[in-house]
């Protein structure tokens, strides 16, 4: 008999919500987190009373109903709903593209006269969109993806437009109404208090220890549980067997201002492609702070590189296919479960992480 029935690797969002669930059916859990601090990607750090989002502005939505209501379990959340500004040498346009936007870029007022400029700015592609740049021209027209979209994208993904798969930019919502809200999901909004509230509930009651790499260690460390619970990147797990997944990561420059209100919004997007970094966040205002400082943030992307944080995976066609030679090898495994945005190597948000580690736990704790 070993001391746990899963060991989990990682501590973010995924091996959280699969020991909790593993928990509740009465299973012991052991989790082990490189870090120096639990929660992953969402952990948040207090600075002055603000919960700053140390890896990035991170947003809850969905329109899963049973995630929301398993979220709300855990933390209330607020009303908060994400509505960034583009920066574009200065000038500023509302997010996401919506008539807003095509009003401050074109002079016009009505759905007809957007359409109508749009319609005329795509004529040039015919056919399915075959990367981004034509996925982008051909949903906003020309001029926005020059001056809202290249620059940032470019900078986001160190490549070309046209060698970036089109569903990226799908990811926004494109609307012809005057309706700035980034996201289509029903439900929307930040834990008050900070996404730490959720993870130490999610993780009461099971054994933690921080700062420990599972795969510095890994043969003690299996042998402490019946199964392991895996969310670090996959080809690390398989020493890279078939090389290496490509990644991007990103470097944050966080600043203490001795002002109330720096930008006047969480977000703001600076979409040219001289400016280093993509985004400014100011933490305050996820939470509506009336603190006398402000605390920011510097989005600057960069190459990723062993030692550093793999924050994005690439989900091109050549990384996808090296993947689903690595998830040949994870499906063939019986003791080990490889799951999250690393261990499933997808851009998933958060609430598709937890609806994943819940259809594993509904399977996997019968
Ligand atoms: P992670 O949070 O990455 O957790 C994996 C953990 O495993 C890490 O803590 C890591 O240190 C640990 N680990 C890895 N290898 C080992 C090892 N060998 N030993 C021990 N520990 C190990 N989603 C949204 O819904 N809304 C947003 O607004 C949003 N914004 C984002 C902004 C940024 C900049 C980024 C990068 C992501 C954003 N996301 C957002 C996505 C969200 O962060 C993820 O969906 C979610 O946090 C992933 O959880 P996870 O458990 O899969 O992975
Ligand atoms: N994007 C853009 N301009 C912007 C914001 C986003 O061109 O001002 C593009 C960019 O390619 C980015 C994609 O839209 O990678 C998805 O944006 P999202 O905000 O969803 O990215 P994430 O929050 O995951 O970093």
């Amino acid at each position: 008999m070993k001391p746990y029935d899963y060991v989990l690797v990682g501590s973010g969002l995924y091996s959280a919500v699969f020991a909790y669930l593993a928990k509740q059916k009465g299973r012991k859990c052991l989790v082990v987190e490189k870090r120096n601090h639990t929660g992953g990607n969402v952990y948040c750090e207090n600075i002055e009373g603000i919960h700053v989002h140390k890896y990035g502005a991170h947003i809850f939505h969905t329109s899963n109903k049973k995630v929301w209501e398993f979220v709300n379990s855990l933390a209330e959340f607020n009303r908060y709903t994400n509505s960034p500004v583009a920066n574009y040498k200065g000038e500023m346009y509302n997010m996401p593209f919506n008539m807003n936007t095509f009003s401050k870029m074109w002079g016009i007022c009505t759905p007809a006269e957007a359409r109508a400029k749009i319609e005329e700015q795509r004529s040039s592609i015919t056919g399915e969109p075959k990367n981004l740049e034509e996925q982008a021209v051909s949903l906003v027209g020309r001029d926005i993806y020059q001056k809202l979209i290249k620059g940032y994208t470019e900078k986001q993904w160190g490549r070309d437009c046209k060698d970036l798969p089109a569903f990226i930019i799908k990811r926004l919502p494109v609307r012809y109404t005057y309706d700035n809200n980034y996201f289509n999901d029903l439900y929307q909004g930040i834990p008050i208090g900070g996404y730490n509230v959720i993870i130490d509930k999610l993780l009461e009651g099971c054994h933690v220890e921080t700062g420990v790499d599972y795969l510095e260690n890994k043969e003690y460390y299996d042998s402490l549980g019946e199964k392991v619970v895996y969310t670090g990147p996959i080809d690390i797990y398989y020493d890279y067997q078939f090389g290496k997944l490509e990644y991007r990561s990103l470097k944050f420059e966080t600043e203490l201002l001795d002002e109330e209100n720096y930008q006047g919004v969480a977000v703001v997007n600076y979409t040219d492609r001289e400016t280093p970094y993509t985004r400014i966040i100011e933490h305050k205002h996820f939470e509506f702070g009336a603190q006398p400082k402000t605390v920011i943030t510097r989005e600057y992307p960069v190459g990723w590189s062993a030692g550093m944080e793999p924050y994005y995976p690439v989900n091109d066609e050549k990384n996808q296919a090296l993947y689903q030679k690595y998830a040949a090898l994870a499906q063939k495994e019986t003791g080990v479960i490889f799951g999250g945005r690393l261990g499933e190597y997808k851009y998933y948000d958060m609430d598709k992480v937890i609806e994943s580690a819940m259809r594993k736990a509904e399977e996997e704790l019968v």
